[in-house]
């Protein structure tokens, strides 16, 4: 099914950067899924559950974000009323669509185990008595 293999890509990619930054746990994904994508939500989202077992994405949350479509006039660039007939009223050209189409990875939340990791390489390491310490919270 189309949605599956979108979802084993966006597995992969989310499992390569978590990866990539040391991360201990992927707390949540947002996906943008744009009305003209092609892609049935629920499904993803099914299938989201089925394949999210690999990697690190055991207890990850799968946020979808409706994307609507919208077009432009493909001369002046105004935004066109959708519904309508999709051509500019000012220069008589054809809309062209501007957004909608698309299947965005937005947003990784991921849990680093080392906060360490993500300093500055500026910043030098804590080695007085503190360092040990658990922070509140
Ligand atoms: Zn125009």
């Amino acid at each position: 099914m189309h949605e599956y293999s979108l979802v084993q890509d966006l597995i992969a990619q989310v499992t390569g950067l978590a990866r990539a930054r040391g991360a201990s746990r992927v707390v949540r994904i947002t996906v943008g899924v744009g009305e003209l994508a092609g892609v049935d939500p629920d499904l993803f989202a099914t299938a989201f559950d089925t394949f999210r077992s690999a990697g690190h994405l055991g207890e990850a949350e799968l946020a979808l974000r409706r994307i609507p479509a919208s077009w432009v006039c493909s001369r002046c660039r105004r935004t066109l009323e959708r519904g309508a007939v999709l051509r500019c009223p000012e220069c008589a050209e054809p809309g062209r669509l501007a957004a909608g189409d698309e299947l965005l990875l937005e947003r990784i939340e991921l849990e680093v185990s080392e906060p360490q990791a993500l300093r500055g390489a500026g910043t030098p390491p804590a080695l007085d008595a503190e360092s040990g310490r658990r922070r509140p919270g």
